[in-house]
């Protein structure tokens, strides 16, 4: 390439948008980054592009950013509500997902593509489903989400190396240590509020993540949970096809961005904000993937009835149900590991969904609740009801916000403190 000494070269890292809607962006073509570029009118793919007296070149891929996916060419759909129909309906082919998490995941897959724009990035955290599923739907994710990375454990050092400047989506398996999550907690926010690897973000990151977090990630950083149902595994795609899925929808959701970004830049400037702590998440969905077929708010609030659903069949919130109710039995001093097994294991059956508990998983789970256990006589191991552990499981439950913690059990000091406090 030939350079004229008064020409300023630029290297294009996250993207570049010209005043007048023209816009670049990065593709992978012939085993290169290169130059995705949108004059307002029609798009190209080149190795190069010069304007107002400056030439701009795709930026460098260090080892992790190459892990990142870039599209491999650019396609202008006729209208984005057919982009997002195709889209939905892939995301329909999986049995994993009811029509409202589909509608909630093309939102955000939508918001991806134009994460630069916004102040505050939605992210996503995984409830419910088995192995399998989580796996298929970060592979979806991994399809259609702008700079895909997908991350086995993200623990510190996965964390220092993260190729950030470059705008991925992180779709991660799983989050090593608290530390790390505050770090992702971080770099939420835009502009420039992490600084990483020697500068500062200067837009958001976008992440998906297992569900296991979502108690560390603290109420001023609202996520969006996706509730996925348990299917038959042979009910899943084939490789090879997440491989086109992920070529064909790469190349449109390019094209959609580069055509649109301007506009949504304009409405995220003048659109009226949504108040709440999911105020920011709804405004970038809303914006991002027009004229949703349901309401995204009245979605946002069946979302919640059914994690709370989820998280009550969860094995720790039945435990602490169980020593609930066991410290409510009159005239009872202590409970055996043993015993509070039992309850719990017949709390679950009774809600149709079996946990099968072993005492010293239980006795885990208690100990990871902060309650309290001794060893009582010589038949074993259990939680006495003292003044101090009474307080703690009626803590615990209310923090919990337990079923059977709201319903006050008569006549319990605890269960009339709690109730004050409210
Ligand atoms: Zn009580």
């Amino acid at each position: 390439m030939q350079t004229k000494s008064h020409v300023t070269v630029e290297k294009v890292i996250s993207a570049v948008a010209f005043d007048d809607a023209s816009t670049i962006d990065l593709v992978m073509a012939g085993g290169a980054l290169c130059l995705a570029v949108w004059t307002g009118k029609s798009v190209s793919v080149a190795k190069n592009y010069s304007r107002d007296g400056k030439t701009y070149l795709p930026g460098d891929l260090d080892p992790m950013a190459s892990a990142i996916y870039f599209p491999r060419r650019v396609h202008l759909d006729e209208n984005a509500d057919k982009l997002r129909a195709d889209v939905q309906i892939e995301l329909t082919r999986v049995k994993f997902l009811d029509q409202n998490n589909v509608a909630l995941l093309t939102g955000f897959i939508f918001t991806s593509w134009f994460t630069d724009t916004f102040v505050v990035a939605p992210s996503l955290v995984l409830v419910g489903g088995g192995a399998d599923e989580n796996d298929h739907c970060l592979k979806l994710l991994n399809c259609f989400c702008r700079r895909p990375l997908l991350i086995a454990y993200c623990n510190g050092r996965t964390f220092n190396n993260l190729p950030l400047r470059y705008q991925p989506t992180l779709l991660i398996s799983s989050v090593v240590g608290e530390a790390v999550v505050s770090c992702l907690q971080s770099t939420s926010y835009a502009p420039a509020k992490y600084f990483h690897q020697g500068e500062f973000l200067e837009t958001p990151i976008m992440k998906v993540m297992p569900s296991a977090i979502a108690d560390t990630w603290g109420d001023t950083n609202p996520i969006i949970p996706i509730v996925l149902q348990t299917v038959r595994a042979d009910k899943y795609p084939a490789e090879h096809y997440y491989a086109n899925l992920r070529e064909e929808f790469q190349a449109r959701l390019l094209g959609h961005r580069l055509r649109n970004l301007h506009e949504v830049r304009k409405a995220a400037w003048t659109k009226d904000r949504t108040s709440g702590p999911m105020g920011p998440m709804l405004d970038a969905l809303t914006i991002c993937a027009p004229n949703p077929s349901v309401n995204l708010q009245t979605i946002f609030k069946a979302q919640e009835e059914e994690v709370e659903l989820e998280r009550e069949s969860q094995a720790d919130h039945i435990i602490c149900e169980a020593a609930l109710a066991l410290c409510h039995d009159k005239g009872r001093v202590q409970a055996m590991v043993a015993e509070i097994t039992g309850v719990a294991n017949s709390i679950a059956e009774k809600r149709g969904n079996p946990l099968d508990l072993v005492a010293r998983a239980t006795g885990h789970q208690l100990k990871r609740l902060g309650i309290k256990i001794v060893r009582v006589g010589a038949a074993g191991r259990g939680v006495k009801f003292d003044r101090y552990t009474r307080v703690a499981i009626h803590k615990v439950a209310s923090h919990m916000s337990l079923p059977s913690a709201k319903i006050q059990t008569p006549g319990c000091p605890d269960c009339e403190a709690l109730e004050k406090r409210h």
